[in-house]
């Protein structure tokens, strides 16, 4: 089995399994009860928000612990839209973005807020030069992804941050999802950053949401409070302590890692462009952990089953896009419809190896050919 979408998911670690089991073992009451055996299960969770914030340069109060990036990024946007209501109705976001943040934009939308789209250049970076033709003093939030999860850009977030400093009631939203543990990001000039770790050996149903401490936001879940007035609901230790183990163990490998895929990803790029129906979609510049492409004289989704058969394993957008819809990202960059209904996204990890491209590389052609 060979398994090209990390994208979409990565396996747990040992040790992230190993530090949920424990402390589900060890920490048997309600953090919110107040107890000692409660108070012992809240003081953890403190432990592992003040390493969590360590590491992003905050504050332990700004972070939230939620239950994946989609609910991060419905809170942050619609948070900062129900609670700035009184500064404007103003939004601005971009094509490259997950449907967890376009979603939330659209529901918004549909309530009288309105809703820009910034154009990409042919690098697939922000045009910088047209957000700021469409920033006004009644724009309230801009959402850009670090990394976007088709194509892998990578987006200047420090240039964001200094032409948003000019707006006084603007926010700044970050979904760093494809970004954190695999590149340097930073919470300078950002306002509120999702991230979630099943995307680095964590495990499903937790994520965060960093959120500035002065910036109030209304929450989406109501009834109770919890660690946070913010996010209601009882706190899950263990996941907690999963996601600050797997932040732990993947960010001190960050730069190891990235040298491993880079040279996988150059064999993949060189191996793919010697098909001629092959079109690399993802820029020179992207991250080396996804690579996408569109296929010339064949369905995408027949070549991703074709490979599924030989048991290797690739997805034809992100995971949670609609099928037989074209890709929204590649359509903003290359402006060619056909080119955006027939992508493959191969995404890879440091437990990718050359024999895996090798075998990806022969089986992919010999399909291709057929
Ligand atoms: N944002 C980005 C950029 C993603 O790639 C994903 C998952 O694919 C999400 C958000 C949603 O993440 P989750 O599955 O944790 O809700």
């Amino acid at each position: 089995m060979i398994y090209l979408d990390y994208a979409a998911d990565t396996p747990v670690a040992s040790e992230v399994l190993d530090a949920y089991y424990d402390a589900a073992k060890t920490y048997i009451a309600n953090p919110n009860a107040h107890h000692v055996l409660g108070q012992a299960a809240k003081a953890h969770i403190n432990e592992i928000a003040k390493e969590i914030a360590n590491y992003f340069n905050v504050a332990p109060e700004e972070v939230i612990f939620t239950s994946g990036a989609t609910e991060s990024n419905n809170l942050a946007i619609k948070g900062v839209a129900a609670s700035n209501r009184r500064y404007g109705k103003h939004m601005i976001t971009s094509y490259l973005e997950h449907s967890s943040v376009t979603g939330p934009m659209s529901a918004l939308a549909q309530e009288g807020y309105e809703v820009d789209y910034v154009d990409l250049l042919p690098n697939g970076q922000i045009d910088l030069k047209h957000l700021k033709e469409l920033l006004r003093p009644d724009t309230i939030l801009v959402s850009v992804c670090a990394v976007d999860s088709e194509l892998g850009t990578i987006q200047p977030i420090q240039e964001i941050a200094g032409i948003l400093k000019e707006y006084e009631h603007c926010k700044f939203h970050v979904d760093a999802t494809q970004a954190v543990a695999k590149i340097s990001v930073s919470m300078e000039g950002v306002d509120l950053m999702t991230f979630a770790p099943h995307k680095f050996y964590g495990l499903h149903g937790s994520g965060v949401l960093l959120k500035k401490q002065a910036l109030r936001i209304a929450p989406i879940i109501h009834g109770g409070v919890s660690t946070t007035i913010f996010r209601s609901g009882t706190p899950t230790t263990a996941l907690i302590v999963a996601t600050g183990e797997a932040l732990k163990l993947y960010s001190a490998k960050q730069e190891k890692h990235y040298e491993h895929v880079k040279a996988l990803n150059q064999m993949l790029r060189e191996g793919l462009s010697k098909n001629s129906k092959v079109r690399i979609n993802s820029p020179e510049t992207s991250v080396p952990f996804i690579l996408n492409i569109s296929v010339k004289d064949k369905k995408a989704l027949e070549v991703q089953e074709a490979l599924a058969e030989k048991e290797i394993y690739i997805s034809t957008k992100s995971a949670c896009s609609t099928l037989n819809t074209p890709s929204r990202s590649v359509m903003a960059i290359t402006k060619e419809r056909k080119r955006a209904m027939n992508t493959l996204r191969i995404s890879l990890s440091h437990l990718t190896t050359k024999e895996d491209i090798e075998t990806f590389i022969t089986v992919f052609n010999e399909i291709m050919n057929a």
